[in-house]
C-alpha cells in the first residue's frame, strides 16, 4: 500500500518537474528577448535593482514550506543562469564571434597571409635609420621571415623618450620591406596619422596603450588595411575582443589579435604573458592570434621558450624584436635580439615554422 503511494507521489514529482522545466524554458525565452532589446537599446544586461525587486516580491509572496531564504537562493541561481544566457547570446552576435562565423578568417597583409601557417613578425622596436632597418630586413628575409616590424611613431611612457622618426621612418620601413617582398607592419598612435601610416604600411598596428582608444579603433576600421590589435596592458579578454569589434563593426574584417602580456604584480618580467588569453581568443573568435614575446617578457632569455609555448598552443604567429645592435637601441634595448641571438631563437622554434629558411 505504502509502496504504491510512494510510486504515485514520485510520478507527481516527475510531473511537476516537467512543468517546472517547461516554465524555466518559457522564462528563458522571455529573458532572451529582453537581452536582445537591452543590447539594441545599449542597456546593461544586468540590472541589480530589478533583481532586488524580484527577490523582495518572491519573498513576500512565498507560501512556504520553503523559507524565503531558500526561495531567494533558488531564484538567484535562475537569475544567474538567465544572465549567462543573455551574455552568451550577445557575445554570439558579435562579429568577432566564432558562433557568428565558424571558419577561420585569413588576414592578407601585402604579400603574406595570416591564418594559414604560423608567421614570424620581426624587426626593431623603432626604426632609427635607413641603414638599421635595411640591414635588419635583409637579414630577417634571409632567414625566411616575411613580416617586418618597426615603429615610426612610438607611444613612450615618458614624453621625453624617443618618439620615433615619424613620416620618414614610414617610407624607409616600407622600402626595406619591399626590397625583400616582406609585409611592413607599423604602429599608428593618433587618429590624425591613420591615412599617412596606411599609405606606407601593409598592416596597421594598434598598440597596447591605445587598445581602448575607440576613436582610433574606429578610424583604422574605416581603412582597407589589416590591423594588428595588441591587447591592452590591463584588458580583460572580453574588453580586448570588444576592441576588435570596434574595428570589425566599421566593415574591416582584417584583424589579427596580438597577446603581448598583461600587467600583474610580477616584476621579474616586464609583463605577464597570458597564454590562456591567446588560446581563448582562438576558441572564441575566428580571427588569427599572434603572441608578442618581446613586450611580454621584456628580457631576452625567455623569448625562445615563450615562443615555443605559444606556437605549441596553436597560435598563428609570434612577434619578436630584432635590432642590429640592441645595446644602442633608442627604445627597448633590454629585450631586442641581435642577429646571432635571433639565429639561436629561430633554431629553438624551427620545428613550428615550415617556412623558415634552412638552418645554417
Ligand atoms: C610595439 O610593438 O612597438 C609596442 C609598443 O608594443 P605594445 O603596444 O605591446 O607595448
Ligand atoms: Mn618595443
Amino acid at each position: 500500500m505504502n509502496t504504491e503511494r510512494l510510486k504515485d507521489l514520485r510520478s507527481e514529482v516527475d510531473r511537476i518537474n516537467r512543468e517546472l522545466l517547461g516554465l524555466l524554458s518559457a522564462r528563458a525565452m522571455v529573458v532572451s528577448e529582453i537581452g536582445q532589446l537591452q543590447s539594441e537599446l545599449q542597456l546593461h544586461l544586468y540590472d541589480p535593482g530589478r533583481e532586488a525587486d524580484m527577490l523582495a516580491y518572491l519573498a513576500a509572496e512565498n507560501p512556504g514550506p520553503f523559507s524565503s531564504e531558500t526561495i531567494c537562493h533558488l531564484f538567484k541561481e535562475i537569475f544567474k543562469a538567465s544572465l549567462d544566457l543573455k551574455e552568451r547570446q550577445t557575445a554570439a552576435r558579435c562579429l568577432y564571434s566564432r558562433h557568428a562565423k565558424p571558419q577561420d578568417t585569413k588576414v592578407v597583409a601585402g604579400p603574406v597571409t595570416f591564418g594559414t601557417a604560423p608567421l614570424l613578425i620581426a624587426g626593431p622596436c623603432s626604426i632609427e635609420s635607413a641603414e638599421q632597418i635595411t640591414d635588419t630586413a635583409r637579414f630577417l628575409s634571409s632567414r625566411g621571415v616575411r613580416v617586418l616590424r618597426g615603429g615610426a611613431y612610438k607611444p613612450r611612457t615618458s614624453p621625453y623618450g624617443f618618439q620615433g622618426l615619424g613620416e620618414p621612418a614610414l617610407r624607409i620601413g616600407r622600402a626595406a620591406a619591399d626590397a625583400h617582398l616582406m609585409a611592413f607592419v607599423t604602429e599608428v598612435v593618433d587618429t590624425r596619422d591613420v591615412a599617412v601610416v596606411a599609405e606606407s604600411a601593409h598592416m596597421l598596428q594598434v598598440g597596447a596603450r591605445n587598445a581602448q582608444n575607440f576613436a582610433l579603433l574606429r578610424e583604422v576600421g574605416r581603412t582597407l588595411r589589416p590591423v594588428l590589435l595588441k591587447r591592452g596592458l590591463a584588458q580583460t579578454v572580453e574588453e580586448w575582443l570588444n576592441a576588435a569589434e570596434y574595428i570589425l563593426a566599421q566593415g574591416n574584417d582584417q584583424v589579427v589579435l596580438c597577446e603581448r602580456g598583461i600587467r600583474t604584480f610580477e616584476r621579474w618580467t616586464r609583463s605577464t604573458l597570458d597564454l590562456s588569453a591567446a588560446v581563448l581568443a582562438k576558441h572564441a573568435t575566428h580571427l588569427p592570434v599572434v603572441v608578442d614575446v618581446s613586450h611580454a617578457a621584456g628580457r631576452r632569455d625567455l623569448l625562445a621558450p615563450l615562443a615555443r609555448a605559444a606556437l605549441a598552443a596553436g597560435v598563428d604567429g609570434v612577434m619578436v624584436e630584432v635590432h642590429p645592435n640592441p645595446r644602442v637601441a633608442l627604445s627597448d634595448a633590454e629585450q631586442q635580439l641581435d642577429f646571432a641571438e635571433f639565429d639561436s631563437f629561430l633554431e629553438a622554434i624551427r620545428t613550428f615554422l615550415p617556412d623558415a629558411a634552412p638552418a645554417r
